[in-house]
């Protein structure tokens, strides 16, 4: 079949896409030429680069390679099968015991992806008859698994918590028998701020609710030795179901459910997402390990310090108030404008893409900033120059 041909897939393929361009919303691949780090090479061009989620900079670190190479060496690459058959190796329990031991959980359940962990635990503890309330900002995956649930689904706008309440107690009122879950992130990915983790906590407890809370853009980074937010505010033994990823300040692949050992046992059993899915392979597992390690070690805390020392120093420089995570969105609004601006920032060799919609609403697209631990003052100090020309 001609790919170029005229045929119905085609036509609708081609329609939908001019339709995307139509709205400025159109979206490409671009490959680096390189490691994930500050400085990158695209299109043979040297970039700074203020838009990955790698915010302790271990992406690149010599430490994962070596962990991943000697797995590699002690169980080969593929995992063969999903983790019931015969794909459990070494690497991924001893992953999860990791995970459970810096999370201070009693169990936790590494799964491919924060996207799958998401698709897998949600619709595994609600279905019709129950009731989802989330945060309008939630990240798509959060959104797609409770529609993928059958629960009734409730959305409170950002941080608000007098309409969550109200949804709580609606809730209550119409499904008294149902289970209510609520549903957060402790930093939202692209506004980079916080949840108000302890009035949730509160709300929760006295409305009888579960809480599934995403830790993605908060692991690593904020908390004691990065175990994040639910840990800095104290609430972690409130937070039933802890969600976080190990692809972002983690510098590797996949994600983690922690909590009770019947949860784990429970999401063994009933997390399609988990059951049905290859394993990852084991040099990944290994290397998310070693990743822990170094979260919650000296080098960690060295590293936090140097990633919050460029963030107030951003901030200063921005004029910024508090800086609540290492997410900076400078909001253009225009679709059309954010592309254009972002392109400017490309030729000047900055690499922060535009975010549209649907990441985010339609009109309120943006430059989302991230920094890292990595980054040195002088580059923060280019980057600031640039985004005022
Ligand atoms: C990135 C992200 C996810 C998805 O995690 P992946 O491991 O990239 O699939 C989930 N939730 C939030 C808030 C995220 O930012």
């Amino acid at each position: 079949m001609n790919p170029e041909g005229d045929c119905p897939l085609n036509r609708f393929l081609l329609s939908g896409l001019e339709e995307i361009e139509s709205r400025g919303l159109t979206r490409s691949l671009s490959a680096l030429e390189g490691p994930q780090q500050t400085k990158v090479v695209r299109n043979g061009c040297e970039l700074l680069n203020f838009s990955s989620n790698d915010y302790l900079g271990l992406a690149a670190h010599p430490a994962l390679k070596l962990a991943a190479m000697a797995e590699w060496e002690r169980s080969g690459f593929g995992s063969g099968s999903s983790r019931l058959i015969c794909g459990t190796l070494a690497a991924h329990e001893e992953l999860d015991h990791a995970i459970a031991e810096f999370k201070q959980t009693e169990a936790a359940l590494s799964f491919s992806s924060g996207y799958a962990a998401a698709m897998g635990t949600i619709p595994a503890l609600c279905g019709a008859g129950d009731v989802i309330i989330l945060d309008k900002l939630s990240h798509a995956c959060l959104v797609d698994a409770a529609r993928l649930s059958g629960a009734v689904l409730r959305v409170f706008p950002h941080n608000d918590l007098g309409k969550l309440e109200s949804h709580l107690k609606w809730a209550a009122s119409k499904y008294p028998d149902g289970k209510k879950l609520i549903i957060a992130e402790s930093i939202y990915s692209m506004d980079g701020d916080r949840a108000p983790l302890r009035e949730i906590v509160d709300l929760k407890e006295r409305h009888g609710a579960w809480i599934f809370l995403d830790e993605a853009h908060a692991v690593g980074v904020i908390g004691r030795q990065g175990r994040g937010l639910a840990d800095e505010e104290g609430v972690a033994d409130h937070i039933e179901i802890q969600m976080g990823t190990l692809g972002k300040a983690l510098g590797c692949h996949g994600a983690y459910i922690a909590g009770s050992t019947p949860l784990r046992d429970f999401l063994i059993n009933r997390a399609r997402s988990f059951i049905f899915s290859t394993s990852p392979p084991a040099p990944v597992a290994a290397a998310s390990r070693k990743a822990i390690e170094i979260a919650a070690s000296p080098e960690g805390d060295a590293l936090r310090a140097k990633l919050w020392s460029n963030l107030r120093y951003l901030q200063s420089l921005l004029s910024r108030k508090d800086a609540a995570s290492a997410i900076f969105p400078i909001l253009i609004g225009d679709e059309s404008k954010a592309v254009e601006t972002s392109k400017r920032l490309l030729h000047a060799g900055f690499l922060i893409p535009a975010i549209r919609f649907p990441t985010v609403a339609k009109g309120s697209s943006r430059l989302r900033v991230t920094l890292t631990a990595t980054h040195l003052p002088s580059e923060i100090e280019a980057l600031v120059q640039a985004l005022s020309l």
